[in-house]
């Protein structure tokens, strides 16, 4: 029996048998098939301005709807990708689907925004990683900084390896955000050789808004951060506390369902229309 929680658009089958597909000696072809059936989705997360409420940009992030209408959040099937190796594939998949989309709301004429794509660890692993999205902007001729790239820190990677990475994809115009910062992999050291651009607090640290140390954390972490230079994002911000102690930080961009949930694409367009300041 699959149990369903109803959202505006779907229902999302948080217990389908994720298990039973994974052990399917068929995968492989369940993947294939879904990619060129276009089983995958993009929807997009804005973020905002927390003084003026403007959009400032949007993170892309992948749906997989089944043919029998289910839909799967990216918990549920990006650890099994991850494994199975197909994960570099999907980045890629996404990366060129948002270059496409920037590139169609460019000939229409639409006002740009940054719309950042999420890279996996596994998929750094590949020696030509940098060469392989260098390659896929040049066919779309868009420029690097319309798709920022967000990375995990995790402990499975060297300092040094990501480091040099990061360089490159600098090398390639590519703005860079560490994501899910303060989840637990993450460690103040490292931001010393790691130069991010945009740190995005995971929503662990903006959940202590509220509690007098935890703000005070969040206080001199933020400012040690800017002296670095490096932009803000927050992540699941919740309330409009949250928005007004961040705001009170010089937080860059807010991102969370205070503002709104990740939107389809056609939810997402009349998201910016009413949010575009003139
Ligand atoms: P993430 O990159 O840290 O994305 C933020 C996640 O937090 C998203 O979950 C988003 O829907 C959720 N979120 C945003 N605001 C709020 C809020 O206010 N409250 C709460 N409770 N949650 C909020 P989602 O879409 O389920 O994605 C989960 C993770 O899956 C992402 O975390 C990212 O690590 C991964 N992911 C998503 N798309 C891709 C992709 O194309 N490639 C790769 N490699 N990973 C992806
Ligand atoms: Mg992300
Ligand atoms: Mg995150
Ligand atoms: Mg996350």
């Amino acid at each position: 029996p699959i149990k369903g929680k109803r959202t505006r658009h779907y229902a999302f089958y948080e217990d389908l048998d994720i298990k039973q597909l994974s052990e399917d000696r068929l995968m492989e072809d369940v993947f294939e098939d879904a990619l060129k059936n276009g089983e995958f989705q993009l929807w997009y997360q804005p973020k905002v301005d927390p003084v003026t409420g403007n959009i400032l940009g949007a993170e892309a992030l992948i749906r997989w709807k089944r043919p029998d209408g289910t839909m799967l959040s990216p918990g549920k099937f990006i650890p099994l990708f991850e494994k199975n190796g197909n994960i570099t594939t999907l980045d890629e998949y996404v990366f060129r689907t948002v270059c496409a989309q920037q590139q169609r709301w460019l000939q229409a004429g639409a006002t740009l925004y940054p719309i950042s794509v999420n890279i996996s660890r596994v998929s750094l692993y590949y020696s030509n990683v940098v060469d392989k999205y260098r390659e896929i902007l040049n066919s779309f001729r868009l420029d690097p900084k319309y798709v920022p790239l967000e990375i995990t820190e995790s402990a499975t990677i060297d300092n040094s390896d990501i480091s040099s990475l990061i360089e490159q994809f600098h090398e390639a115009g590519f703005t860079l955000l560490l994501d899910d910062f303060g989840s637990g992999y993450s460690s103040l050291s490292s931001l010393n050789v790691m130069h991010f651009d945009t740190i995005k607090l995971d929503k662990s640290l903006i959940d202590y808004i509220g509690d007098r140390n935890g703000e005070k954390l969040l206080l001199h972490i933020t400012q040690l951060l800017q002296s670095f230079g490096m932009t803000i994002t927050a992540e699941g911000v919740e309330t409009s506390d949250q928005v007004e102690f961040l705001k009170n930080l010089h937080c860059d961009d807010i991102q969370g369902y205070y503002f709104s949930k990740p939107l389809p694409v056609n939810e997402f367009e009349d998201f910016v229309r009413k949010h575009t300041g003139l």
